[in-house]
């Protein structure tokens, strides 16, 4: 009972929860026009519901609405009078709903739905623009592949670039994400983004952030930066080198682990300190393993980030390390310690709803104080265009001079 109710008023560890365990909707929840606009999108994209929500202490979380399994362990979104609660039956908090944005439902000249081009997670707009990838044509599809992902159609040019403009005039979105799967060539897959990265980056003021399989050479790399990617991940998802064998079997077999660190290892000194991310998912393999991937990335100048393993529906990973929230939280505590031992900026990992990250680490017991966290919350979204630009110019011309490029 006391842990329950414990677990309730720490809107970190209630994050770590619903990440892991999703929420139910009570029929009381089912009537607020919030949730009857979600479940609408939610139908019109054919994607399980997912819901943005502001817990107590400004924390954001991006939480699956499904089922509960498990009876002792679910967590309810109930509505009184236009205020939203979750429970978990012992204890209450206060939650906040954020509408899905207004563009989801316009379409483009085309005809095709802005909720199916692009989808905002906290303030990122998430495009992946091509569902081609390597890995599942070949049969080695990374198990936490979603099918969304497997089904996603190419997307035109300007539809994108209609879906980028409707969200930043509405102000659902401040990042562009881009995501792409694996092509087997030099490039590994970017080369199909940089159409979409030059087209948003003419027409608009944003900063873009990309996912992708490292390339074949360090070269991709620089170009990425110099085509005008702001922020860039290559996931290695779990670092013990069986268990990524076992999970992402196109990543061991056509790209390699060596590669994904060489190639982060470039990236960390060509883009901007805090720029370069990788995933380490949580609940994959051992905490120890996890605490040690931190360290490595950290080292070469990588921010991790820690997203919660979530079974998807009908997903063929199913085992995997089971962690109560209070096993979770120190994982984040050593990451804040990570990242103040390499003086990693953590302003670029702070957008990111979906994982706990290092600025929550206060409310587990960290040592970084709120205060001293939100102004880079701020002002990471103040980037300055220009000074981005001319820092770009500057460090594409000393990579080739080959001069060096570290910060
Ligand atoms: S890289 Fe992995 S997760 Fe991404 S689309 Fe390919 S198989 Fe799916």
């Amino acid at each position: 009972m006391q842990k329950k109710a414990a677990i309730i008023e720490n809107p970190a560890l209630l994050k770590l929860e619903l990440l892991s365990k999703g929420v139910r909707l009570d029929k009381s929840a089912l009537k607020s026009e919030e949730i009857a606009q979600a479940l609408e999108i939610g139908n019109r994209v054919s994607v399980p519901l997912e819901l943005d929500m502001i817990l107590p202490g400004n924390v954001l979380v991006n939480i699956a609405v499904q089922e509960c399994l498990d009876k002792d362990s679910c967590y309810v979104l109930k509505n009184d009078n236009g205020e939203f609660y979750i429970t978990n039956g012992v204890a209450k908090t206060r939650v906040w709903i954020v509408p899905p944005p207004k563009f989801y439902n316009q379409t483009t000249s085309s005809g095709a739905l802005l909720a199916k081009i692009g989808r905002t997670y906290g303030n990122y707009l998430l495009i992946t623009p091509s569902g081609a990838c390597e890995f599942l044509s070949r049969d080695m599809a990374c198990k936490y592949c979603d099918v969304e992902a497997k089904q996603t159609p190419d997307k035109s040019i300007d539809d994108v670039l209609e879906t980028v403009e409707a969200a930043l005039k509405e102000g659902a979105a401040e990042y562009i994400c881009f995501n792409i799967g694996y092509a087997d060539s030099e490039d590994g897959g970017i080369k199909q983004l940089l159409p979409y990265i030059k087209a948003v980056k003419d027409s608009f003021n944003a900063l873009i952030c990309i996912q992708a399989q490292p390339p074949a050479s360090d070269e991709w790399v620089d170009m990425t930066y110099a085509a005008g990617v702001d922020s860039l991940a290559y996931n290695l998802e779990v670092f013990d080198p069986e268990i990524f064998g076992l999970i992402a079997p196109g990543k061991k077999r056509l790209v390699g682990r060596d590669r994904y660190f060489k190639a982060l290892a470039r990236a960390a000194k060509v883009f901007p300190s805090g720029a370069v991310v990788s995933n380490l998912i949580i609940g994959l393999e051992p905490v120890e393993s996890t605490l040690k991937g931190i360290d490595a990335l950290a080292a070469f100048g990588v921010v991790p980030t820690l997203p919660l393993f979530r079974p998807l529906p009908n997903g063929e990973l199913t085992s995997y390390v089971k962690l109560s929230p209070e096993a979770i939280a120190p994982i984040f505590i050593h990451l804040e310690a990570a990242l103040n031992k390499n003086k990693l900026s953590s302003s670029w990992i702070n957008h990111f709803n979906i994982v706990v990250n290092a600025i929550d680490a206060h409310l587990f017991g960290g040592q970084t104080p709120v205060k001293k966290n939100w102004p880079s919350i701020f002002s990471a979204k103040k980037h300055n265009k220009l000074a981005l630009n001319l820092r770009r110019r500057l460090r594409v011309r000393a990579t080739d001079n080959n001069e060096p490029t570290g910060l």
